[in-house]
């Protein structure tokens, strides 16, 4: 890479906020930190302040970003401090910015995420609900100002490295037959099933294979981190829900695979660490260090493969319903997930019942098509209501 890449970091301070920030400190001379932006998190941010000097720090709320501008200028640093949904838009889009990392959590990363597309960015994509409660809207704004989008989330960057470079949405004149989407199957794989309604945050939160922020460590246990994947390569990728297949693969070495009608499957394969296709998307279409060790072949002695239990992971198969069903589905199927994922970590419904919110709110909704931002909106809103309300009636 021949110039310097100029980056706004929505979410800097999660999971894969941090990881990003790390790839970025391992090469000062390609990366530039001009926002970084947070929800409530004030001391991490007040670090990384310091440590990457940015332009713009942006906080959700204004008590939050007084709190981090007060530090600041005890400290002396000239970082500009802002705060609200309209300055994530902002620092998305500003002119000098390049790249914007898009690594908020859930539907709040929507309007951030549309405003890079809209200002034509280079966006990394780790916020895959976007892509769920939005896809054609979102990939047709992609078009339209020319942005590029390139998948952080693990495995849509394994089937973007094993695609052909010319991909241009079209599988059968590429000579692609499917997409093997490989899953970890989470931490209750094996646990009898009785044994699911008992479980604990914690439990739910204890990846056995990856690092990663509460939301999506609950997804993960219930699959409908799956499911939304499965939405989320369909968007990216074109494909029909019956070309993708869910393989539930327990060491999560293999990222995800591509199969072709010749009968070859191109795999990527790595150890689970976000700073691979962190560094990937970052340096693309050249490689560079992402401080990930070598896969070591002889540790790993063997790869697993299991056929995915709709009965074990109801979420599954209720996000394919909501793919099929298309139009708002997926947004409502978002919008109720996110509400009985909080309640679960909340402690106020059991594991078990988070299928349950999720297909009550799906069957009280009734199936619209979605023109723009705003009716996406209307739709979150409207689910999320929903789901609060079947919670209430549980008390
Ligand atoms: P996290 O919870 O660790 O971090 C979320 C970030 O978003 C934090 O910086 C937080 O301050 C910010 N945030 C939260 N709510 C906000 C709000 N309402 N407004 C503004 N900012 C807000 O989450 P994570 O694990 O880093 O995941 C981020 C995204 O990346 C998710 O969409 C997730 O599905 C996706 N993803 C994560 C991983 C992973 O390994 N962690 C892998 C693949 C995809
Ligand atoms: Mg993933």
């Amino acid at each position: 890479m021949n110039k310097i890449r100029h980056l706004t970091i929505l979410g800097s301070t999660g999971s894969i906020g941090e990881s990003t920030l790390d790839v970025v400190s391992r090469h000062p001379d390609l990366f530039n930190v001009i926002a970084l932006t947070a929800n409530h998190s004030v001391e991490k941010m007040r670090t990384q302040c310091h440590r990457f000097k940015p332009r713009f720090a942006v906080m959700l709320s204004a008590d939050c970003a007084d709190q981090l501008a007060q530090s600041l200028k005890q400290d002396h640093l000239d970082t500009q401090v802002l705060s609200g949904v309209e300055s994530l838009e902002k620092v998305a889009a500003l002119q000098e910015v390049d790249i914007v990392m898009a690594a908020i959590v859930g539907a709040a990363g929507i309007r951030p995420t549309f405003a890079a597309a809209k200002a034509g960015k280079l966006v990394l994509l780790a916020n895959k609900e976007t892509l769920v409660m939005a896809g054609r809207i979102f990939m047709d704004m992609v078009k339209e100002y020319g942005a590029t989008l390139l998948p952080i989330d693990s495995e849509h960057n394994a089937i973007h490295q094993s695609l052909p470079h010319d991909f241009d949405g079209n599988m059968e004149n590429k000579g692609i037959r499917r997409i093997l989407l490989t899953a970890s199957g989470g931490p209750f794989r094996k646990a009898p099933l009785n044994t699911l309604k008992h479980v604990t945050p914690e439990q739910a939160c204890a990846h056995p294979n990856w690092d990663m922020g509460r939301k999506i460590s609950v997804d993960s246990a219930t699959m409908m981190n799956k499911g939304l994947e499965v939405i989320e390569a369909h968007w990216l990728f074109n494909a029909a829900p019956e070309n993708i297949q869910v393989v539930i693969h327990p060491q999560s070495v293999i990222h995800s695979m591509v199969e072709y009608i010749d009968g070859s499957v191109l795999a990527q394969l790595g150890n689970p660490d976000m700073r691979t296709p962190i560094a990937h998307a970052m340096g693309f279409p050249e490689r560079i260090e992402s401080g990930v060790t070598s896969l070591d072949m002889f540790k790993v002695a063997h790869l697993d493969f299991e056929k995915p239990d709709f009965g074990r992971f109801p979420c599954l198969r209720l996000a394919y319903l909501a793919l099929e069903a298309g139009g708002n589905m997926p947004a409502v199927l978002n919008a109720a997930n996110e509400i009985a994922v909080e309640s679960f970590l909340d402690k106020k419904i059991p594991f078990t019942a988070i299928p349950d919110m999720i297909e009550h709110v799906m069957l009280e909704s009734k199936q619209e098509t979605m023109q723009s931002l705003g009716d996406v909106l209307e739709i979150d809103r409207s689910a999320r209501e929903l789901a609060r309300d079947w919670l209430c009636t549980l008390s």
